[in-house]
Parts: structure tokens; sequence; C-alpha cells
């Protein structure tokens, strides 16, 4: 099996130095293990966060340990009845091609939906789905025609967003993100009204501009400028949930907050930050609506795929760059 390891705690942007790629065997199975051959390894951005040594909602990533994260991968060897060989899996054992453990560490998936490939369980379907629809819906509170911004709008979560928003009755859906391509995409492909490139010109002109009556809901995937924009823009009343900050994961000094964070008074603001792990009970409901939004061809998605477990590291780096549209993944094999 070939495996990432975190090699050493980055400081700043991750390099190549901060990870190694090793090789282990794996003997015959024990007891009570299967043997999973990957399909696909999810990087994420909250995954930077625990590369570093630091009080957090889930302990730091381990060093010289494997990379864990969500993967999915299908039975290839198995000692247990409820995971056959063949069976679609899902688990966290991470930055790896082949891994072999205890079965109550795998979960059995269905075939994925329409010919979709496994992907959209680490994705659309998956956590990611999950986190748009707890995020807007319970947290933000979103109720029919609230105007919506979305931070970066063109990643995986917030895709998913702009269209949930839509589907239950938005009226006017904001995106940012950071490229031209990607703003086409957001108004093009997945319904957005407005979009912008927060690159070109200050979030908050052109927020202002897309949202000239003000803006009720926000979604914040961001931070700092995104959320001062945000701010600045709300009408009375207005709810923010806080998924993440990633403007600031890889900064190496304290980054400004919002100068206007008084507007939280006086506008009787609502900004409530949350972790997905903490709503899980939401799955049951999030599946359902995704999965006949998915069905009809009401909701669509797009993957940036990288090539190979050795190419894990890139397409992390790539992630916190922008190189992705939709949900990043490595397709191995
Ligand atoms: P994305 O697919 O959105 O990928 C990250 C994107 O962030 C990039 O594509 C890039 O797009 C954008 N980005 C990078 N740097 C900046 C910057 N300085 N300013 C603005 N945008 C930037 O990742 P996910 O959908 O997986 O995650 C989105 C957010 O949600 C992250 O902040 C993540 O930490 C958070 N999250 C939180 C969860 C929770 O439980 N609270 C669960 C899952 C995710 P661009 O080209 O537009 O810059």
């Amino acid at each position: 099996s070939t495996q990432i390891q975190l090699a050493q705690r980055p400081h700043g942007w991750p390099t190549h130095d901060d990870f190694r790629t090793v090789t282990v065997e794996y003997g015959d199975l024990d007891a009570g293990q299967v043997r999973v051959v990957n399909e696909f390894v999810s990087v994420d951005p909250y995954m930077r966060g625990r590369m570093i040594d630091t009080r957090s909602y889930i302990p730091p990533f381990g060093l010289d340990e494997t990379m864990t994260g969500g993967a999915v991968g299908r039975v290839v060897e198995s000692t247990v009845e409820h995971l056959p060989v063949g069976t679609l899996v899902s688990h966290q054992f991470g930055w790896r091609d082949v891994v072999q453990e205890d079965a109550s560490g795998f979960r059995a998936l269905p075939e994925p939906p329409g010919g979709a490939s496994s992907s959209v369980f680490l994705g659309v379907l998956g956590m990611t789905g999950l986190t748009a629809y707890v995020g807007l819906l319970d947290i933000a509170r979103m109720q029919p025609g609230d105007t919506v911004f979305v931070s970066g709008a063109a990643g995986a979560v917030g895709t998913a967003v702009g269209q949930i928003a839509r589907l239950k009755g938005a009226g006017r859906v904001i995106g940012s993100a950071g490229s031209a391509e990607k703003v086409t995409v957001l108004t093009e492909r997945y319904g957005y009204d407005a979009a912008f490139d927060y690159k070109n010109a200050p979030v908050r002109k052109q927020l202002r501009e897309a949202a000239p009556d003000g803006i009720d809901v926000y979604f914040d995937n961001v931070g700092g400028d995104h959320l001062e924009a945000a701010l600045d823009s709300f009408n009375d009343g207005g709810r923010a949930a806080l998924c993440g900050a990633i403007a600031q994961y890889n900064a190496t000094s304290r980054t400004p907050g919002p100068s206007n964070i008084a507007n939280i008074i006086t506008r009787g603001l609502t900004l409530t930050g949350f972790t997905i792990g903490n709503h899980l009970d939401r799955a049951e409901a999030f599946n359902a609506d995704m999965g006949t939004w998915f069905a009809n061809g009401e909701v669509v998605y797009d993957e940036t795929v990288v090539d190979g477990i050795e190419n894990a590291v890139d397409a992390f780096l790539g992630l916190m760059r922008g190189e992705n549209t939709g949900k990043m993944v490595v397709r191995i094999g």
C-alpha cells in the first residue's frame, strides 16, 4: 500500500517537505478485518487545521502517521459476512491506495445513483452536501424569499449551497469565487442570480452592486474581507452560518477581523458557527431531499480529479490555491 504521512508540521503554506510517501506491506487478514482498494480519496481544507498541533474540535494529525480522512473504496478480501467482497464502502483511513483494518472502520454504501462515480459520496451526496444543507437551512435558517450570499461558491460546499438555496425558495442567490471561469460556472451552471470574482475589486463594493437591496443570509466559507463585506450588506435580522475561513488557513500572523463588527449589534444579526460532526442527526433529512433532487436531475455537481495517491499532496495544495471547481478528489488506480 502506498501511503502519505505527515512528516513535519507546516508553517504557512504546506510544502512537499511536510509529507512523506511510504510503502506498507499488509499480511494476511486477521479475524474481523477487511482489505479495501480505494477508488477515491478526499482532500479537504479542514485538513490544514489538523496539520498543526493546537486545540480544536478535532485532534491534530499524528506526525509520521498516515494522513486520515474520507475515502471510498471496494472490499477485495473479507473475513466478515456483512462486508462481502465487492461491497462499496466509505471510511476515514485517508491518503492511501489500499487499506486493511478492522471491519468496524468501514460503512457499506449503495452503488452510486444514475451511473455516477463513487466520488459523489465524498461530495454532493456526502459530508460536503450535508454541510451545505445543515449550514444553510439549520444554522442560517434560510427562509423562502431571502437574498443569500455564498463565498467560496464554486467549491464543493459552495456549489451545493447555491443549489439548495434555490430549491428551497431563496429570492436571490449571489456567489463569489476566484476566477472569471468560476463566475461563469456559477451563473450558467449553478443558477446563481449574480456572481463576482473577489480578486477583481473589493468584495464590499462588488457585493453591494450584486445585492443592492442587501442580503438576509450569508454562508461563509472564507472569513476576512468576505465576512466584513457581508456585515456591511446585511439587512436587519440577517443570519450567517460561519462554515469556514479559508482565507486565513495558511496565514502566519493574525489576520484582521471585520472592522464593522458592531453591525452585529445594531442590525440584530445572528452569526453562528458550526462543525458538521455535531449535526449528523440531519443526515436522514438531507439524504431524502438530496436523493430526490439528485435522482430528478435538479442538482448538478463538478469534480476536479487528480490521479494517483502519489499526487495527493498536489491535490491538497491545489485545493488551497483554488485549482478546483466543485469537489477536489484523488482517483486511485
Ligand atoms: P472548496 O471546494 O471550496 O475548496 C477550497 C476553495 O477555497 C478553493 O477552491 C478556492 O476557490 C477557495 N479559496 C482559497 N483561498 C481563498 C481566499 N484567500 N479567499 C477566498 N477563497 C479562497 O472546499 P470545501 O467546499 O471542502 O470547503 C469550503 C469551506 O468549508 C472551507 O472553509 C472548509 O474549511 C469549510 N468546511 C467546514 C465544515 C464544517 O463542518 N464547518 C465542513 C466542510 C467544509 P477560489 O478559486 O474561489 O479562490
